[in-house]
């Protein structure tokens, strides 16, 4: 048996009391918290681990909000289109396809977006951009505020407080030791499920298998380069490229490739390594190791054999959080699984509607119910994010960025509806929740 100790009781300060605590500040967090202090919840605490907002869209260097919609209608809406449309604001924030061209096939804009990987699907545009971190830092801190949400950065989740299967607050910890605020209702936005599976809610996790979200990754950013000089080349020679990409995974082990960003200078790479458990502290610091290890020998190469990279091209920088793509996911009254995405199911309690990404896969949006994001057992709490309820390969294609946005908003209103109408979540009017959904921007059938 493993050596343990036991850890002196202590009282613990409780240093506020909400109506609504969300922890983790990524997408999901911060649709959270911004919209239930818009829709009505008054004092809103957001708990965040590190000294940023954003989560894998800034920390983690994840700078492709993709797939807003189908056909003509953008049906990730809502906060998404409030994202871009802030960052649109602040120069150097964002590169995109905009509102007024989805749908389109005009050839120009076509030849435009198709260097971009992404932006045309079926042969029309699609809605979706590629976003600066640093700015998106800043636009996040511009919403809590205006939101008049209390954010506590540096401050991380430990636990939730449970009484008779209801979360009644959470403990963090920070450089001031571990402290208490408690709340109404607790949603969990930490993408690992720290906060529910704390309070003993029931979740799947499957570390190992291979496929894209169970695949960690640190991404990097290459600076001095020229993105439409690399697009030129390899648009121009498809197979020289592919011999190369086999080259670079070669090199850094893993499968790794660079991307755009809104600035020609810059590139992010992504990478997918495989057999590693996000939530294993040797592993989170074997990922760390491994890509900074080859970081250098994959940007040589680039540099010497890639058109767009060239002798002055340099490491710009590693991304501050590793990546994980997947994690826990809770076990909710509904488990969206990959069935439903073949075949698009609908729901009444719709909530989100994700786009189709891959036609091989479904040939039109598949609808998250609220149901996903309630605990099967366990009261005071909703979740939302990459960790919400679903099977594995479901969740690879309803976990991205904007999805998480979308989850997050429908969560925070609910929360908020849930406090005004003194009811349970998994009690909350569903019409309701949609009208206010509706009448935020979300696109719902
Ligand atoms: C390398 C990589 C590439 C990806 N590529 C894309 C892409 O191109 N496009 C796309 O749309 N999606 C992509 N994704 C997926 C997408 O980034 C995530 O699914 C999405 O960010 C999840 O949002 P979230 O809010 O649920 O979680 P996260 O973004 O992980 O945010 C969780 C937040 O909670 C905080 N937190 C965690 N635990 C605690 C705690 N205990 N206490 C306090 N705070 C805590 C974290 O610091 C973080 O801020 C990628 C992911 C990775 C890792």
């Amino acid at each position: 048996m493993q050596k343990a100790i036991l850890e002196p009781a202590q009282n613990i300060p409780v240093v506020e009391e909400a109506d609504v605590i969300v922890v983790g500040g990524g997408p999901a967090g911060i649709a959270a918290a911004v919209t239930a202090r818009r829709s009505g919840a008054k004092k809103v605490v957001l708990l965040e681990r590190y000294g940023h907002l954003g989560g894998m869209a800034t920390g983690g260097i994840v700078v492709l909000i993709p797939h807003l919609s189908t056909g003509s209608q953008i049906e990730q809406a809502g906060m998404n289109v409030e994202w871009l449309e802030r960052l649109a604001k602040k120069p150097g924030g964002v590169i995109g396809t905009s509102k007024e061209d989805v749908g389109s096939s005009k050839p120009e804009l076509i030849n435009l977006w198709k260097k971009y990987f992404s932006f045309v699907w079926a042969d029309l545009i699609c809605y979706g951009a590629y976003v600066d971190p640093e700015i998106l830092k800043i636009v996040l801190n511009e919403m809590v505020e205006e939101a008049n949400v209390d954010v506590y950065l540096h401050s991380w989740g430990c636990r939730a407080l449970v009484k008779d299967d209801e979360v009644t607050g959470v403990v963090f910890e920070s450089k001031e030791g571990r402290k208490a605020v408690l709340g109404k209702i607790v949603i969990d936005c930490t993408g690992d499920g720290d906060i529910f599976a704390s309070a003993g809610a029931a979740f799947d996790l499957d570390p190992n298998k291979d496929i894209r979200n169970c695949m960690m990754a640190l991404v990097y950013r290459i600076g001095n380069v020229d993105f439409q000089a690399f697009a030129e080349y390899k648009s121009a020679k498809p197979e020289d490229w592919a011999k190369k990409v086999q080259k670079i995974h070669e090199i850094a082990g893993f499968r790794t490739l660079p991307f755009p960003t809104p600035r020609n200078d810059v590139m992010w790479v992504n990478n997918w390594i495989p057999g590693r458990d996000c939530l294993k502290v040797k592993d989170l610091t074997a990922v760390e190791f491994e890509v900074r290890r080859t970081a250098l020998p994959v940007i040589d190469y680039l540099k010497k054999e890639v058109p767009g990279f060239n002798e002055s091209s340099f490491l710009h920088d590693t991304a501050p959080q590793v990546g994980t793509r997947g994690s826990r996911r809770l076990k909710g009254e509904y488990k969206v699984i990959y069935d439903d995405i073949k075949q698009t199911k609908k729901h009444d309690d719709v909530i989100s509607v994700v786009p189709a990404i891959d036609l091989s896969v479904s040939k039109s949006a598949t609808h998250i119910p609220y149901r996903a994001l309630v605990p099967e057992k366990i009261n005071n709490l909703l979740v939302a994010g990459r960790c919400f309820s679903s099977d594995v390969e479901a969740n690879n294609w309803t976990n991205l960025i904007p999805h998480c946005i979308t989850l997050g908003q429908a969560a925070g209103a609910a929360a908020a509806i849930a406090l005004d109408s003194n009811v349970q979540p998994r009690k909350v009017d569903i019409k309701a929740l949609q009208k206010t959904l509706r009448s935020q921007g979300v696109y719902l059938p």
